[in-house]
């Protein structure tokens, strides 16, 4: 229900009016603005933790906008730089107009990635089931020209191992996750532990492949710690360093874990996503986790 109620615009409208939802919302985002943002990943690095923006939005209905998103993307290449922070972006390619054509979103992604920094990544999130296809090319035509670019795939899906298998000769960085959309039970395993099975099976792929090519990045997007703990067991006797371990979290989310990480000497790195445009992302995060909903509700009544 909740996945349904992030595509639903009339919900969208009202759930932004009220206060006890943004203040809901902002235990999972710092603010809304970029120097909100920035201010987070300062003090994450601090704790020698890196950080990834992410712009809220997607779906981009205009070309107008598709090129303010472009903008502002490109805008923040230059603060972080500025800064300096360990920041890197990632990147949704419906946001950059990808329903609109092809064609205009590849081409504010290349003007992203042309900017940022070659020793940086910049990330593409995978959306629902039927942008697959779309995001892979885009990827791949992307990779040709910059090693900089990395993917999200979804142990969720079927298809991701023969994508992943496709993918990891080309050096592909890769940023595994879960799924966070609604897919039906012929493109997605429908039980848990099924997912969280071939999570696992994804991620020694993408651990042997980083042995093979130190230079591609092995990131494992995901707040389950028995996983992640199975993983870095595997990265061990497989000879690889904690640091080649690229453990991605969301703000907000297993904190003290994102720092455990970080001072073991893992790669640890927090998405800190910001913007307007929260409604859908929000619930996403509200969907993975029912007991959020408990927490929406505390808030309702939470008057300071
Ligand atoms: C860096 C990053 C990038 C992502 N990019 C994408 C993307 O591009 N495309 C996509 O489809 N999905 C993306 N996701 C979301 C992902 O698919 C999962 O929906 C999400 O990470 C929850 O799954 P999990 O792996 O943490 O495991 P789960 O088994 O769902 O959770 C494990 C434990 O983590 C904690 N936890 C998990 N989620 C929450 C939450 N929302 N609130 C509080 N606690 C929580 C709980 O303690 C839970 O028991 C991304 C996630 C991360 C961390």
């Amino acid at each position: 229900m909740l996945l349904a109620a992030a595509q639903n615009a009339w919900l969208r409208d009202r759930a932004a009016k009220h206060k006890f939802v943004r203040r809901a919302v902002s235990r999972f985002m710092p603010g809304e603005d970029l120097t909100d943002a920035l201010a987070a990943a300062q003090r994450l690095q601090e704790k020698h933790i890196g950080s990834i923006f992410t712009y809220l939005g997607e779906n981009t209905k205009d070309a107008a906008e598709a090129q303010s998103v472009t903008e502002h993307y490109l805008e923040v290449l230059l603060r972080i730089r500025e800064q300096p922070l360990q920041t890197e972006v990632s990147v949704k390619p419906t946001q950059l107009g990808l329903d609109l054509s092809t064609e205009l979103c590849y081409g504010h992604l290349r003007q992203i990635v042309a900017l940022e920094h070659p020793q940086r990544m910049v990330w593409i999130d995978m959306e629902a089931s039927n942008y697959v296809d779309a995001t892979l090319s885009l990827y791949r035509r992307t990779l040709q020209e910059f090693p900089n670019v990395g993917l999200c795939l979804q142990a969720y899906l079927y298809r991701t191992t023969d994508d992943l298998a496709s993918l990891l000769p080309l050096r592909a960085s890769i940023r595994l996750v879960k799924g966070a959309y609604s897919e039906p039970p012929d493109v997605a395993f429908p039980r848990k532990v099924d997912v969280d099975e071939n999570y696992f099976v994804l991620a020694k792929e993408m651990l042997l492949a980083k042995k093979s090519q130190p230079r591609m990045r092995a990131a494992f997007g995901t707040h389950d710690m028995p996983l992640l703990r199975r993983i870095s067991e595997f990265a061990a006797t497989s000879g690889l360093r904690k640091g080649d371990l690229e453990v991605q979290m969301l703000y907000g989310i297993q904190g003290a874990e994102q720092e455990r990480l970080a001072r073991e000497g893992y790669t640890s790195r927090v998405l800190v996503a910001y913007g307007s445009h929260w409604y859908a992302w929000f619930i996403r995060r509200l969907a993975e986790r029912p007991a959020n909903l408990w927490f929406v509700a505390r808030n309702l009544f939470d008057f300071s």
